[in-house]
């Protein structure tokens, strides 16, 4: 198991990178703490798997260095790294069976046959393929294969880490639950650094202790779920994680004021008078529904009841604003106002969140 620290790390495609677009991935510092469970979450393209496979060894980095508990491998190959990779479609050896697949990166590393056969058994009975062990794999379903694929990243317990590039995509979605859980149980067992790549927010915020939230790039933001949902550094973590995500208005702030559209919002604490594109965020759960002449006002469009509780879209001047309420709220007509709870407001200074000030 190793920490793994990040350097200046950058990557571009492009022979010759000129301008900051060419980079796939951003200028980046980090450090992987040894023996977390991370989560790297963005939208397709944001460069997840071009950061996860600089980490492996499969690309090197334009600019910039790796360490492995503070050795660099930057020039490394995958086979010294010591990692195991799970991609987002099967990589298996059709005409070997299943056991044999599953004890192949053993094998490979000249372990005892007795320990070869009980980890295989174990592999086999997390994810649930005990009764095909000896079947060829070529006959398999596309999912079947994917948890082969899975437990060959698993099989062995001294990697240095465990990176796994969307490895659910082509599973179906009930086992999607239990493989997660068992990844997790193992993550308990072992204590792998493990890094877990999804474009899924339900995914990252239950599999990881830590997500990694990026965006054209850039991770944006390192936190516990808690932090990124109650304070996200960039209006991208705002938007992406929450369901609904959190309403970002445009606003002036002067001091302990927001100003939306003319309407003046004590934020209960001081911003300055910070220069460029100012916004307002707040969570819908933090947002509540008002009659009588408070607040911003708004018309409501549409109440959707999503069972645990209430999603109420509301329309501020051509912009939405998301109001969750409790299962059981009566909402009626003449709620026409949204009122924010001040511990529920962030301020973006372009796009990045602003501080308020110590008193
Ligand atoms: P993600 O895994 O988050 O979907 P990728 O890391 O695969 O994102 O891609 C990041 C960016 O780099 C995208 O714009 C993608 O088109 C580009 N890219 C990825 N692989 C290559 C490649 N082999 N050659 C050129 N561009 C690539
Ligand atoms: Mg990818």
């Amino acid at each position: 198991m190793a920490k793994i620290t990040l350097q200046n790390l950058a990557h571009s495609y492009h022979t010759n990178p000129s301008h900051e677009d060419d980079y796939a991935l951003k200028e980046l510092n980090h450090d992987w703490v040894d023996g977390e469970a991370y989560a790297l979450l963005g939208s397709s393209g944001c460069g997840k798997s071009t950061l996860l496979n600089i980490i492996s060894g499969l690309l090197t980095p334009s600019q910039g260095r790796i360490l492995f508990n503070d050795r660099d491998v930057t020039q490394a190959p995958t086979s010294e790294r010591n990692i195991a990779q799970v991609f987002q479609f099967p990589v298996v050896y059709d005409t070997m069976t299943v056991r044999d697949n599953l004890a192949f990166p053993l094998r490979n590393r000249g372990a005892d046959a007795h320990y070869i056969s009980d980890r295989v058994q174990k592999i086999a009975s997390m994810i649930g393929m005990e009764v095909t062990l000896d079947k060829k794999a070529r006959g398999l379903t596309a999912d079947a294969k994917q948890k082969i694929s899975l437990g060959r990243g698993m099989v062995r317990e001294d990697v240095n880490a465990l990176l796994f590039d969307e490895p659910l995509t082509v599973i179906d979605p009930h086992m999607k639950w239990e493989l997660r859980t068992q990844l997790k149980s193992l993550h308990h067992e072992f204590g792998h650094t493990m890094i877990y790549v999804t474009h899924d927010q339900t995914e990252a915020l239950t599999f990881a202790d830590k997500v990694a939230v990026m965006y054209d790039g850039r991770v944006v933001q390192m936190g516990t779920p808690q932090e990124l949902f109650e304070t996200p550094q960039h209006t991208f973590v705002g938007y992406f994680i929450g369901s609904p995500g959190m309403n970002i208005l445009d606003a002036q702030i002067n001091g302990n004021t927001a100003v939306i559209a003319g309407h003046a919002i004590a934020l209960g604490k001081s911003y300055g008078a910070p220069l460029g594109k100012t916004e307002l965020g707040v969570r819908p759960e933090f947002v509540s529904l008002s009659s009588d002449g408070a607040g911003l006002p708004v018309t409501i469009k549409r109440v959707e009841d999503v069972g645990r509780h209430k999603i109420v879209r509301a329309d501020f001047q051509g912009t939405e604003i998301n109001v969750i309420a409790a299962e059981g709220a009566h909402i009626s007509p003449d709620m026409n106002r949204v009122i924010f709870d001040q511990s529920g407001i962030n301020i973006y200074n372009d796009s990045w969140r602003i501080a308020p000030q110590e008193d």
